[in-house]
């Protein structure tokens, strides 16, 4: 049965790649041509981001494998996905290739493929984390309601990740949008705005930091609450800053256990540096990796207690 799976394969990718492909060109005609596109043009092209990436992250879930892609399948579909090299010739496919090609069943939610692409590219979960968040609230708004105050700044967040996103697909699919010339200077001028916005983010700070009269010494680092936030010193004024972000176990090949927390932003009280995302951090010169294997032990704790809540 791999002929048939592979043919459904590639036809769901491939229509997933072709509409993303579509609203993708969209939202970038919207950012190219109209440098000051904010409120309810900014707005449309949002929605029309939002939609591109999330028709890309299913198109790269089907890509893996098309049973990732769907919700509430008869198990017969299920057993198909699973193993298609297991059912014999005869197994009656035809009552469920039909309803699966034209996307008849319930598929994934933009939150869940972006789990989904998490699983599959951990790699990209580290500078892509903020935006997936910010995209992810900013979808919903703009079809639901109107957005005011929308700025550019919005806009380029979202075309920038579904440009992200549009690089990976069209390495493995030629009907997704590949990103042009045109596209790339934005995605430059885009990280250069990145790189002077964290200059003067930085000046600032350091000159708060220069009337501040608080000796260093005594600052304690604050308690860690959750395994959504850590603390680390600030790089302008070496206080105790926040870092917002997520807690992972890591497993190495010798069997050692390790804690790792992922920072995507940072926040000092005393010289008010804010690095709103993890691009931000690295832009000055700040790690976004830490240790807390010191904390693996109480993190053992709340996952037997998360586990016998459930
Ligand atoms: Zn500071």
């Amino acid at each position: 049965m791999s002929g048939r799976y592979d043919s459904l394969k590639k036809h769901l990718v491939e229509h997933l790649s072709r509409a993303s492909a579509s609203y993708l060109k969209s939202a970038l005609a919207r950012c190219h041509d109209d440098p000051r596109a904010q409120d309810a043009e900014a707005q449309a092209a949002i929605g029309q981001a939002g939609v591109a990436v999330e028709l890309m992250l299913k198109a790269l879930a089907a890509a893996a494998n098309p049973g990732l892609l769907f919700k509430d399948i008869p198990l017969e579909a299920k057993v198909f996905f699973h193993a298609p090299d297991e059912l014999p010739a005869g197994f009656n496919w035809t009552p469920f290739d039909l309803d699966l090609r034209e996307f008849a069943y319930d598929t994934i939610s933009f939150d869940e493929a972006v789990r989904t692409f998490y699983a599959l590219f951990p790699e990209r979960k580290r500078d892509l984390r903020t935006y997936f968040k910010a995209l992810s609230e900013l979808r919903v708004l703009s079809v639901r309601a109107a957005l005011v105050k929308v700025q550019r700044a919005e806009l380029e967040k979202s075309v920038y990740l579904a440009l992200q996103v549009a690089d990976i697909l069209s390495a493995r699919e030629p009907a997704a949008y590949a990103p042009t010339d045109r596209d790339r200077k934005l995605l430059k001028a885009y990280d250069e705005e990145r790189a002077r916005r964290v200059r003067e983010k930085t000046k600032a700070a350091k000159e708060k930091a220069g009337a501040l009269k608080v000796d260093i010494s005594f600052n304690e680092p604050p308690g860690r609450e959750g395994w959504d936030a850590f603390e680390t010193r600030c790089p302008v004024c070496k206080n105790w800053g926040f870092l917002a972000g997520w807690t992972e176990i890591r497993c190495e090949a010798d069997g050692s256990e390790h804690l790792d927390f992922f920072a995507d932003s940072f926040d000092c009280d005393a010289c008010s540096l804010l690095l709103d995302d993890s691009e931000e951090m690295k832009a000055s010169d700040m790690p976004t990796l830490f240790d807390r294997t010191e904390d693996l032990a109480r993190w053992r704790e709340d996952v037997d207690s998360r586990e016998e809540e459930k």
